[in-house]
């Protein structure tokens, strides 16, 4: 089997990798294992220094790797270089933070529990399989890397296979920042080599961003072997905007929120619910917005959008909204594939929703906004909260009651009010429903992964 980097923006071939076979896989899980043994016994300072040096050197590199990140999946040169540099603030965030998140967490009274002294200690699970996305290709890892490494585990590294040349980056970062040899360590392996490794007893836990399928087919085999998941899965954000909301900074986060990373977030605002109010005056500035979108070469600094990352993630997302039109749904702009090399598709607005279109309830993943009518408030949290997704949410109000109305009736892991979600190292992050479980970043993406020992001492 070959991993290939294929740039979206020209459809041309780059770069091939063999996948690795059985004896490279065999070696490198045992190498992760044993890394994992030297950095167990390892202090925090140890540790810290070695991702703040990590950090450095992701800045060093950062030209060079976001043209590598742009030319292997897409994105605006411009969002390659702020994801690089995402990444290195959160190797210094949890550097900086990990001691006191994993810090012993003391019973005040234990005689309650007839000790002298009693506690709970965070010790590193082990070896943690990651199965990560190409969307965010070092940020996602990252995003899971820093507080593992930094809480003593090791991570063993499929990457999505469309980004072979960021997963080898990775593979070395680690070593060359001073970590034991392997302690992030890549395996080139295709999807149906995952539950092989699953399986390992040398593998402790396995966290997987991606597709909710893939959510499914991982959580399912983690469960056969009774390992711990984290799974962030799809997301259809709601966006709602109401009548008290400033309607112009509204449209125009709301078109950054949709179209961010080519449309291939999966915190994106995907469907825009909009009171009855206003929802004339807020669709003319959203369409206008997203009709002045700069589609093009995304290494050229001037473009806003860029291609899809795969032909078959852009026919999927064409489908979407050909299926709605046949079904009697309105583009008011957009909704065709420009006539040019690459995988791209012109940022698209739909309105005329029903129920039996499936842009309702899947995932659109790419530039397309679905926009609902909502008579009230009651009306827009029903609209928000009839998918099966449920990982953030975006709510325009400058009315104090309401916004905490939307904070307690929403169904997601995260609300934003008036602004749109956006992932930081110091915020948990995760979803519910089929969007996944449990949460990284912040203290509990650190504890997610961590054996939480008990001690009683007589
Ligand atoms: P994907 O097809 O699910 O792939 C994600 C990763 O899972 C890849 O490494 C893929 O490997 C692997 N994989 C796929 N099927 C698998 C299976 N049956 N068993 C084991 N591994 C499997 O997702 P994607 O298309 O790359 O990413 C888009 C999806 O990810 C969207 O739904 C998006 O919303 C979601 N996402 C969620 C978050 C979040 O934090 N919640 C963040 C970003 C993206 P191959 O590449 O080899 O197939």
């Amino acid at each position: 089997m070959v991993l290939a980097t294929i740039n979206p923006a020209t459809g041309v071939r780059e770069d091939e990798f063999e996948a690795h076979d059985a004896a490279e896989i065999e070696r490198r899980v045992e190498q992760a294992a044993q890394a994992h043994l030297e950095l167990r016994v390892t202090g925090f300072e140890d540790r810290a220094r070695w991702t703040r040096r990590a950090a450095e050197l992701l800045e060093g590199d950062a030209e060079d790797t976001a043209r590598m990140i742009t030319v292997e999946m897409g994105k605006p040169i411009a969002q390659s270089r702020a994801e690089v540099y995402k990444c290195a603030k959160t190797l210094r965030f949890y550097a900086d933070h990990a001691a006191e998140f994993l810090a012993d967490e003391h019973l005040a009274n234990p005689s309650a529990v007839n000790a002298s002294q009693a506690f709970a200690r965070y010790h590193p699970i082990g070896v943690v399989l990651a199965v990560m996305p190409w969307n965010y290709p070092l940020w996602q890892v990252v995003r899971f890397a820093a507080p593992g490494l930094m809480a003593g585990n090791a991570c063993l590294l499929k990457h999505a296979s469309n980004v072979p040349r960021s997963a080898i980056y990775l593979d070395t970062l680690f070593e060359r920042a001073g970590f034991p040899a392997g302690a992030l360590n890549t395996l080139l392996i295709g999807a149906r080599d995952v539950e092989a490794v699953i399986a390992d007893r040398r593998v402790a836990a396995v966290t997987l961003t991606g597709s909710e399928p893939a959510g499914r087919s991982v959580a399912a085999a983690a469960g056969r072997s009774i390992k711990k998941t984290v799974l962030e899965l799809g997301g259809s954000d709601p966006f709602i905007v109401m009548p008290s909301a400033d309607l112009e900074a509204a449209a125009e986060t709301a078109v950054r929120a949709r179209v961010a990373n080519n449309g291939q977030s999966c915190i994106a605002g995907k469907r825009f619910i909009v009171h009855t109010d206003v929802h004339d005056d807020f669709l003319r500035l959203f369409v206008k917005h997203m009709a002045d979108l700069t589609v093009g070469d995304p290494l050229d600094e001037a473009t806003d959008v860029g291609p899809l990352a795969t032909r078959g993630g852009r026919d999927e997302l064409a489908e979407l909204v050909d299926d709605a039109v046949a079904k009697g749904a309105t583009v008011l702009v957009g909704g065709f594939t420009p006539d040019r090399p690459g995988w791209f598709y012109q940022p698209t607005v739909v309105t005329g929703l029903t129920s039996e279109m499936r842009l309702v309830g899947e995932e659109a993943f790419g530039p397309v906004a679905s926009v609902y009518r909502a008579q009230d408030r009651q009306d827009a949290v029903r609209i928000a909260n009839q998918t099966t997704f449920g990982l953030s949410s975006a709510v325009w109000s400058n009315d104090r009651d309401e916004q905490d109305w939307f904070v307690s009736a929403l169904d997601a892991g995260a609300v934003f009010l008036n602004g749109m979600t956006v992932s930081y190292p110091e915020l948990p992050f995760g979803g519910i429903k089929d969007s996944g479980f449990g949460r990284e970043l912040a203290a509990v993406g650190i504890r997610e992964f961590c054996n939480l020992k008990t001690v009683w001492r007589a």
